[in-house]
């Protein structure tokens, strides 16, 4: 992939501090009362007096910290600065498409200050923080698309959005000289991997839990008119028992500021067929690969873990191919996955009405008395709690083990597809949308159905795995 990195004014020398304007506290404005900071306003050194060995990324670091300082707030976010030297324990635990991730002790833990009443700052005693450092492969790193996932995911974690992934500072690995991101650690790892380990004992209430906190997060990007466009069950991060928050923000970035040449990124089976397509992705692509991740929580198992990830399987989906349910799902689940992965992007629901719904369900299940009489999206509360409860009968007997093909590939790739047809919904998927929503369909709908169906029974996928060999 081409990169701007030549475009940017990159200095890489770690201890050249020439190139930022020195002379007055760019704070209080009078002149530095040490070397390169203001001894009154910065006493520990956080805003002035170091350089990353990159402009661009100490204006955004000191823009956070300065934002910070001038808010009313007690305790404002910012991102920090860290020496490298800081970190110990140093291990990979991940590895994706265009990153690698790793498990660390930041000795300090994140720098907290507490405004005492003569304005003066008074800082917390250093508490070593388990963290995530996410380094991006070669060249990208420096990049203006790495900037941009600086940039985005620290709009995204802004007070006002508290339940996010929480971006802490960044650090330079003085070897490799490549820029790392300081995250929240994940102590329970990815979504795709907890499924893959713990399905059987993951019941209704605990998915629909999962889901809620996963569509309050993309509402949340939404809201700030970001769309994820790489989004699959590997960034989805469980930090805990409860917290449960999305990820991976490289590709993100505000709406309308849409490149013509964008290439199509990501995980295949998570890709919108509009988007295989080469049509520009919007804020509803994002909502078929939430209906993918609805199907996977369901079944377990990754989306056509059984087939080679290629221009065929680009080619079934925009035919109306949709990943297999687990055995015993209930048909409110299965329509509303069905009406996100809808292959007429403007009928998908939006992550608001998703969560509208996915509130009302949780309040349901959790046996809410006041939501059982509750007529909601056309179900009572008590027949939403029902359905859920009888499907959790079959979730100690739905099989996990499954073969998966060499060719199935679940970290994010570039793709170029050519010739692809133009998406349409097949005749299962129809049967689960509402008919009013089908006579807006395309009028041939009913004919390419035809030629859908005798695809599909070739490509059956079959939900009996069960003599298949554990992965
Ligand atoms: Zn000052």
């Amino acid at each position: 992939m081409e990169t701007k990195f030549n475009k940017l004014n990159i200095s890489d020398k770690d201890s050249n501090l020439e190139n930022i304007n020195h002379g007055n506290c760019s704070y209080c404005n009078k002149p530095f009362t040490e070397e390169l900071w203001c001894k009154l306003c910065d006493p520990f050194r956080m805003i002035e007096g170091w350089t990353s060995g990159n402009n661009d990324i100490d204006k955004f670091i000191k823009g956070t910290i300065y934002d910070a300082r001038n808010s009313n707030k007690y305790n404002d976010r910012f991102v920090e600065w860290v020496s490298f030297d800081k970190f110990k324990d140093i291990k990979q635990i991940g590895e994706g498409g265009f990153a690698k991730v790793y498990s660390a002790t930041w000795i300090d833990g994140k720098a907290e200050y507490e405004k005492l009443i003569d304005g003066s700052w008074k800082k917390r005693e250093p508490e070593p923080l388990k963290v995530a450092l996410k380094r991006l492969k070669g060249p990208q790193n420096m990049s203006i698309e790495y900037l941009n996932e600086l940039k985005t995911h620290w709009n995204y974690n802004k007070p006002e959005y508290d339940y996010t992934l929480q971006f802490y500072g960044i650090t330079k690995d003085p070897e490799t000289k490549e820029f790392m991101m300081i995250l929240q650690f994940a102590n329970k790892g990815n979504l795709r991997n907890f499924l893959l380990n713990s399905f059987n004992k993951i019941f209704w209430e605990d998915k629909i839990r999962y889901l809620f906190w996963i569509i309050n997060n993309l509402n949340d990007l939404h809201d700030l008119e970001y769309f994820h466009k790489d989004f699959h069950s590997g960034n989805i991060l469980r930090i805990d028992e409860y917290s449960t928050y999305i990820s991976d923000f490289g590709l993100s970035g505000p709406s309308n500021k849409q490149k013509s040449d964008d290439k199509v990124c990501g995980v295949l089976p998570y890709i919108a067929p509009e988007v295989l397509n080469g049509e520009p992705y919007t804020s509803s692509s994002d909502m078929y690969s939430f209906g993918v991740i609805m199907a996977e929580l369901s079944s377990g198992k990754p989306p056509f873990y059984n087939r080679k990830h290629d221009i065929t399987l680009a080619l079934d989906i925009c035919n109306g191919l949709r990943p297999e349910f687990g055995k015993g799902t209930p048909e409110i689940y299965k329509k509303l996955a069905h009406k996100c992965m809808n292959a007429n992007s403007n009928q998908r629901p939006t992550a608001t009405e998703l969560y509208d719904i996915i509130y009302f369900w949780d309040d349901c299940i959790k046996g809410s008395v006041y939501y059982q009489e509750k007529e909601e999206y056309g179900y009572k509360g008590k027949e939403v709690k029902a359905a859920f409860k009888e499907a959790d009968k079959e979730i100690p007997n739905i099989s996990t083990s499954y073969k998966k093909n060499p060719d199935a590939i679940y970290t994010s790739r570039l793709f170029t597809f050519n010739n692809l047809t133009k998406p349409v919904n097949s005749s299962i998927i129809t049967s689960y949308l509402d008919i009013e929503e089908n006579n807006k369909d395309n009028q041939d709908s009913q004919l390419v159905d035809l030629e859908v169906s005798s695809s599909l029974s070739q490509l059956k996928v079959t939900d009996d795995a069960s003599n298949e060999s554990s992965n």
